[in-house]
């Protein structure tokens, strides 16, 4: 298989403004072969029936492409978050099927039964809450489901939005949070960009070989997932439904 590498190295979380300035504009064409990149790869990939390892792939690569972007600034950037500070993980996060399919499998493997089956029941409950007319107005400050404590519970295995939405200034975030006013946030754009780009390589790539190429709203797609683990067992098999073909390059 192709190793996936990058040369140099929109939004949603619902919610994030991608503030930029003149020394983080970077080229369209940077965010173009992202995506191209990491299309012809996901291909590969299910193309030879590795569903999760596609996934651990696509975490790696925006994982050090981020790093990357954050060292190759000048000065580098400061980036706000750290462990404990959730204010974004109130928004809602756009996801892809393969996402969601990963995160399930990572819950299967690091909780027991009592546990799984309370947090699908908080998921729901989440989704429902997020939905009803009551929080309509106040979505951006219900806590995802998956946070605990301040800690996101499924931190090796979450999102790319969650991955590339990189805060320069908690202070931003706090403020989006308990105002929900447009245009406080502070989000670095390469970094989200970056993201957003995986992802629509993601999406596009698993749409050339099988039928998995919805993307929604992180709690609603994984409570239906969680529902049906016989999917979750499925996806992890590489099963009938996730079988691909190798696709032709662009
Ligand atoms: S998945 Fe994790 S990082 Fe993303 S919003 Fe939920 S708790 Fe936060």
């Amino acid at each position: 298989m192709a190793e996936l590498t990058h040369r140099s190295c929109g939004s949603t979380k619902t919610g994030l403004q991608v503030v930029e300035d003149e020394s983080t504009v970077l080229e369209q064409a940077f965010y173009d072969d992202i995506e191209y990149k990491v299309r012809v790869y996901v291909r590969m990939a299910l193309g030879h029936g590795q569903n999760r390892e596609c996934m651990d792939d696509m975490y790696a690569f925006i994982d050090q492409l981020i790093e990357q972007l954050n060292a190759d600034q000048n000065p580098p950037l400061d980036v706000a978050c750290q462990a404990g500070c959730s204010w974004c993980c109130h928004l809602k996060v756009e996801v892809t099927q393969f996402e969601v399919f990963r995160i399930a499998a990572f819950l299967i493997e690091t909780l027991n039964e009592k546990e799984l089956e309370d947090i699908t029941k908080k998921v729901i409950s989440t989704d429902l809450l997020r939905r009803s007319e009551e929080v309509s107005e106040a979505e951006h400050s219900v806590p995802c489901a998956l946070l605990s404590d301040g800690q996101c519970k499924i931190y090796p295995a979450r999102p790319l939005k969650c991955r590339g939405g990189n805060s320069t200034d908690a202070d931003t975030c706090k403020a989006y949070f308990e105002t929900g006013e447009d245009g406080l946030l502070s989000i670095s754009a390469p970094q989200l960009l970056s993201a957003n780009s995986v992802q629509d390589g993601l999406a596009a790539g698993t749409s050339d070989v099988c039928d998995k190429r919805e993307r929604s709203e992180l709690m609603a797609m994984l409570g239906e997932v969680l529902m049906n683990p016989d999917t979750i067992q499925e996806w992890v098999d590489d099963g009938p439904s996730f079988e691909g073909e190798d696709g032709d390059e662009d």
